[in-house]
């Protein structure tokens, strides 16, 4: 027998994860996305992302992280699905204090994670293909991986089907109800009732609840894939990410699949609409990021670009997750601010809401969006 009738918009990482628990939890979950999980525009979309435990000495997300690998873990080989792939990672930290690495250590280590500063002269062996001539210290992570983020979600929503839920394709334009939601109508004419309804709508958040105007931006994020030249060993470097003055972070996974050596920036400078901007290649960003990654890796410099992706973050203010009631919808749910950290999550997430519906179990206080209430500008989470 069901425990009720759910309808969950949006099926990227967080809204597919969330329908996939629920269901599996005994309720009749419908998960609805206007464009199918993971697709090219949304903030899943893409072929990688990286899942790592450090987590600047956060309680909440460490005990989330260290969750979501269990998960992961567990339904990879549940499915047969190679979604998660072991590779360790180097954390660089330019000029600045590691406190991001060394207060994530003791946390780390009470779940048994190992983050190790490290020699820069080993550093220097283990891998001379980086030029670590600003690099003041650095720390070796062995658990570290990348997920496979737009395949992720196509499988949790097969796995998902699989158990009975059912997925529409198909945009949500209106909610209606006073205090409670009674239905929400699609594009298509649909009127869809439910007991609760979750909305995990990442970028497109605000079209449904403009109140979010305030406190959530979205902003452009251009991923680069270099050819990598002929012996520069890349299958052997290191995950890598880059921390600078500033809050700028860099990171990128060399021997991509064998697809380059991915780069990506963490910074949120660049605003982007969704729908309607060009998601070609954005020269400036190019030219910077490139003189980045050849100053960092030096056989770089003139390597061919292979393959560039925009993608989106869809960023609360500082930084961190909004997982609370949908304004005064008592049966309504808001899952946003993922904040360019938020794919690895999704099995935390998805599990989260379901022992919040079914448990009455409340979300972390720090997910709160009246901590925004006063907050005037974008901060990093990185900041510590
Ligand atoms: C370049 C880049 C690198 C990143 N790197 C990492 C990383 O290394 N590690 C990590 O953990 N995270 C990373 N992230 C962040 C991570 O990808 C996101 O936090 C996460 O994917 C967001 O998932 P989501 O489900 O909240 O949103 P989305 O994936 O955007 O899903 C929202 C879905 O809602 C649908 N939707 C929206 N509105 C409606 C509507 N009205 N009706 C129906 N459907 C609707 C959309 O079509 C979409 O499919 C990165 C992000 C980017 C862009």
């Amino acid at each position: 027998m069901s425990r009720g009738k759910i309808i969950v918009v949006g099926a990227g990482a967080w809204g597919g994860w969330s329908a996939y628990m629920l269901q599996h939890a005994g309720y009749e979950v419908t998960l609805v996305d206007k464009a199918g999980p993971g697709h090219e525009k949304a903030g899943s979309g893409g072929k990688t992302r990286i899942i790592r435990m450090a987590y600047g000495g956060s309680q909440v997300y460490t005990d989330m992280v260290d969750l979501s690998f269990q998960l992961w873990e567990h339904y990879c080989e549940a499915w047969g699905q190679d979604l998660y792939h072991e590779k360790p990672s180097l954390w660089m930290f330019r000029g600045i204090d590691p406190a991001y690495a060394t207060l994530s250590q003791p946390l780390m280590r009470e779940k048994g994670y190992v983050l190790d500063e490290i020699d820069l002269r080993e550093v220097a062996t283990r891998y001379p293909q980086i030029n670590l001539e600003d690099i003041t210290s650095a720390f070796y992570e062995p658990k570290v991986g990348y997920l496979e983020a737009s395949r992720a979600c196509k499988v949790v929503k097969t796995e998902f089907e699989k158990l009975g839920g059912t997925y529409l394709e198909d945009k949500v334009i209106s909610l209606e109800g006073h205090g409670r939601v009674e239905a929400v109508l699609t594009e298509g004419g649909k009127r869809l009732k439910a007991d609760q309804f979750i909305f995990a709508c990442g970028p497109w958040m605000k079209e449904l609840f403009p109140e979010l105007d305030p406190v959530i931006k979205v902003t452009r994020q251009e991923v680069y894939f270099y050819e990598e030249p002929e012996r520069h060993g890349g299958e052997d470097l290191p995950i890598w990410l880059e921390f600078r003055e500033g809050d700028r972070m860099y990171y990128g996974i060399p021997d991509h699949f064998n697809q380059g050596f991915k780069l990506a920036y963490d910074q949120r400078d660049w605003l982007l609409d969704p729908d309607h901007d060009d998601r070609g290649v954005t020269e400036p960003i190019f030219e910077e990021m490139s003189a980045i990654v050849v100053n960092r890796f030096p056989a770089l410099q003139g390597a061919k670009l292979l393959k560039h992706h925009t993608c989106v973050y869809e960023s609360s203010l500082d930084g961190r997750y909004i997982m609370e009631q949908a304004g005064d919808f008592a049966n309504a749910t808001i899952l946003c601010g993922s904040s360019g950290h938020g794919f690895k999550m999704g099995p935390a997430v998805g599990q989260m809401v379901m022992q919040y519906i079914r448990d009455q179990k409340a979300f972390p206080r720090e997910f709160r969006s009246d901590r925004l209430h006063h907050h005037k500008s974008m901060t990093s989470p990185y900041e510590v």
